[in-house]
């Protein structure tokens, strides 16, 4: 574990820390977009180690935390139907639909598979001829190719009983909607590492340029949160937008040219809704036109109502920066991960389990939002 443990050694991270308190001169908000990363500082403590007036907030880079109801409610009554295999992620399970969850489905009949991979899926639907099998494909850019590859593939081996539910959501259309909000109070991003390993860094600059704020592509060990938290402070209290790399060793400025090109080959940029935000614009991404067999959607004819969310689940205002968990009314008592309310408490990578699982109670975790802005 050498590699790692470089990642996380604590006389380097003691050293970012003083050097982040030594250049911090006035209050900075910063959002990290990827959950992945939340977890990481949250658990590891950082948050409460930086200097007062530095406001981490948590942005919208869970994708279970954003995949709409009414999409999650498309997915259920898929797997209801009868001689219908749905094959999904683990985590899309306990997530609430309008009336009730994936889970709920499972106990009533329905014949749900939970897979790590949709090529998987693919196999099952190889050998189950007599079946219809749907992937339910989540995701940002991360998860797309993969679930671009199982349609390529579906295509090559000629499976006629495949297809994709896709709900992908791409992630610099919400940072622009994030940062257009009037409520907005981001001055900087950390963009996720491993978004741009995909998609590299060109995304980046006419957000940075557009709304003058710096992004520092970041990686997710401790070390790589903290060089990241400190590469934007520095351009902040320079004046400075830019877009810079931290993440330097998997990130390259073009990303992944062959994940692209499957991605670019099987989808189609579409209107997204996300849970908690609402409707961004060319946010996410659709099986296109010369794959429409395998597009779900399609082929079911699927015309389910957009659901009303829970109005006791403040999931949008945290995700959009404005609120931290522990704000949350709910948080830690009608709201846990046995008996969740809202998906972040679902999600392995949703902020509000993040607060859950490693802070000790609402007195432990300094820099909310009402201490700070
Ligand atoms: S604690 Fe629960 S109800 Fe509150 S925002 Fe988080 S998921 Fe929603």
């Amino acid at each position: 574990m050498k590699y790692l443990s470089e990642y996380r050694n604590p006389e380097l991270a003691r050293r970012y820390l003083e050097e982040l308190h030594r250049v911090t001169t006035r209050p900075w908000t910063i959002m990290e977009i990827c959950g992945g990363q939340t977890h990481s500082l949250v658990r590891n403590g950082i948050i409460e180690l930086l200097p007062p007036q530095i406001t981490m907030v948590h942005g919208p880079g869970c994708p279970v935390c954003v995949t709409s109801i009414q999409v999650i409610d498309e997915a259920i009554y898929l797997a209801m139907q009868e001689n219908l295999i749905l094959c999904s992620f683990g985590d899309m399970l306990r997530v609430p639909g309008s009336t009730i969850s994936l889970l709920d489905a499972k106990a009533r009949g329905a014949d749900i598979r939970i897979l790590y991979s949709p090529l998987e899926a693919v196999q099952i639907a190889i050998q189950n001829p007599q079946k219809e099998v749907v992937f339910f494909a989540v995701g940002f850019e991360t998860t797309a190719p993969a679930n671009a590859l199982s349609v390529i593939q579906a295509e090559k081996m000629q499976v006629q009983n495949y297809s994709i539910l896709a709900s992908h959501v791409l992630v610099p259309p919400a940072m622009e909607a994030l940062l257009s909000d009037a409520e907005n109070k981001i001055d900087g991003f950390l963009a996720a590492g491993h978004v741009c390993t995909i998609m590299g860094m060109d995304e980046y600059y006419p957000v940075a340029e557009k709304y003058k704020v710096p992004i520092v592509v970041t990686g997710f060990e401790p070390l790589d949160l903290l060089q990241g938290i400190l590469m934007t402070v520095m351009q902040l209290e320079r004046g400075e937008y830019k877009v810079e790399n931290q993440y330097a060793r998997a990130v390259q400025q073009a990303g992944n040219t062959m994940a692209k090109a499957s991605m670019e080959e099987v989808f189609a940029v579409t209107d997204r809704v996300w849970r908690g935000i609402g409707p961004i614009p060319q946010s996410g991404l659709e099986v296109n036109n010369r794959y429409k067999k395998y597009n779900a959607r399609l082929r079911f004819r699927l015309h389910i109502p957009p659901a009303a969310e829970n109005k006791d689940c403040i999931s949008g205002d945290i995700m959009k920066g404005l609120k931290k968990p522990v704000q949350c009314p709910n948080f830690g008592s009608r709201c846990t991960p046995e008996h969740p309310l809202g998906a972040p408490m679902v999600s392995s990578e949703g902020s509000c389990a993040a607060y859950y699982h490693y802070t000790s109670g609402i007195a432990n975790v300094k820099n909310t939002i009402a201490d700070e802005v």
